[in-house]
């Protein structure tokens, strides 16, 4: 079945008690037993809710894989994946990393004594000069945030597998129907559902998704035991928005790839980071592992002033100021001071991630009209 069928169908059956074509929102906390022990698989909302069970086989369908796991947010799935380790274990981790995930990996896990690295993996062999016999787990996100930095899944994964280490893409950037992890050898797959998957910026969500069992299990025993589910009404939001996942997605490729030629002929623009530029380092591997390059789009000013940025940032009208990506509206957003401020600056610039930059999150607007308000914006610096 090829994806935009997938996206529309995958996991939904039509309710066997009303014929009804959307899965219903099962807001119940509980189940009625016929006899102690006598139910129909559901006992308790916490472990299992049918809302969410339909909203689970679907994303599994959308990464080729077996199993998924919602939870109540991206980071909540996050957390699930550091808690199947020990102290004393290590990760490995790109250096652009989102800065939420930074932040629970230095702020909360270092604590429990789990060792993390950050390093730069453009250059899968790198990888080899950082594994030591406490390795347990590669982090890759890719396309990285901001830096739409690209991590080659396919070479990262056979190295790490070849010392019986896991690896987990945050696939959040790419959605699955730009990139499937697990079939270039990735172990788990994480999302940010709140993103693309979801895609109207209504919902905050998370998921993991393996083709194995016995991390399923993992997966699934922490789920329950430690209580990261999402609501049944957020499971139906999302449900409903990946039924529009490829068509979505499709249209940010195309606004993207427009304000992308637009930017980069600008006489005030510095650098335009987009894995769509063939000028990018790493974009032979985009093609190779990306069906497109996607609507999340950095650029630098020419003159390193923060403060023409921050005019930039107050000056678009359709792009509106905000946290997050990937939904139908176009966002503009400063790392420095908005979603990577958790980072330290040294940190910060050791990633190559200046003050200057600003990182768009394409809608799916018409291209016309987002060309339009970044031009006055940048224009009148
Ligand atoms: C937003 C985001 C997260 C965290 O997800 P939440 O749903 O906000 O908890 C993790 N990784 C990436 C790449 C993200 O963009």
């Amino acid at each position: 079945m090829k994806f935009g069928t997938k996206a529309v169908h995958a996991g939904v059956e039509p309710d066997p008690s009303t014929g009804a074509i959307m899965t219903p929102i099962f807001q119940t906390s509980t189940y009625v037993q016929a006899a102690p022990g006598d139910h129909k698989g559901y006992e308790y909302a916490r472990t299992q809710n049918p809302t969410r069970d339909a909203l689970q086989s679907a994303l599994a369908a959308l990464e080729n894989a077996k199993y998924a796991s919602c939870f109540s947010s991206g980071m909540a799935a996050a957390d699930v994946i550091i808690k199947t380790l020990n102290p004393g274990d290590e990760v490995i981790s790109v250096n652009d990393l989102y800065g939420g995930t930074y932040r629970m990996f230095t702020k909360v896990y270092a604590r429990f004594g789990v060792k993390f690295r950050f390093v730069d993996l453009s250059n899968a062999e790198d990888l080899k000069k950082y594994i030591t016999p406490a390795t347990k787990l590669i982090w890759v996100e890719t396309p990285t945030n901001p830096l739409l930095n690209i991590v080659d899944i396919q070479a990262i994964s056979a190295i790490a597998k070849a010392s019986g280490i896991l690896t987990l893409v945050d696939n959040t950037f790419a959605t699955p129907y730009l990139q499937n992890p697990l079939d270039q050898g990735a172990d788990i797959v994480m999302h940010s559902i709140t993103k693309y998957l979801a895609g109207h910026s209504d919902v905050v969500m998370g998921c993991l998704i393996t083709n194995s069992q016995a991390l399923h299990e993992q997966i699934r025993f922490l789920q329950n035991s430690c209580g990261a589910v999402p609501g049944p009404q957020d499971c139906f939001l999302v449900l409903r928005g990946i039924k529009t996942l490829h068509l979505r997605v499709r249209q940010h490729c195309i606004n993207g790839k427009a304000v992308v030629d637009f930017l980069k002929n600008h006489p005030k623009v510095e650098k335009v980071y987009w894995p769509g530029l063939t000028t990018h380092v790493n974009h032979e591997v985009a093609k190779r592992q990306m069906r497109d390059f996607g609507g999340m789009i950095s650029f630098t000013l020419k003159g390193d002033n923060i403060d023409e940025a921050l005019k930039v940032l107050s000056g678009t009208h359709l792009f509106a100021l905000a946290e997050s990506l990937g939904g139908v509206e176009s966002l503009i957003g400063h790392p420095a001071t908005m979603t990577h401020a958790s980072i330290p600056k040294e940190e910060r610039e050791k990633a190559g991630l200046k003050d200057t930059l600003i990182r768009l999150s394409i809608g799916v607007e018409d291209p016309e009209d987002l060309v339009a308000d970044l031009k006055q914006a940048i224009d009148a610096l």
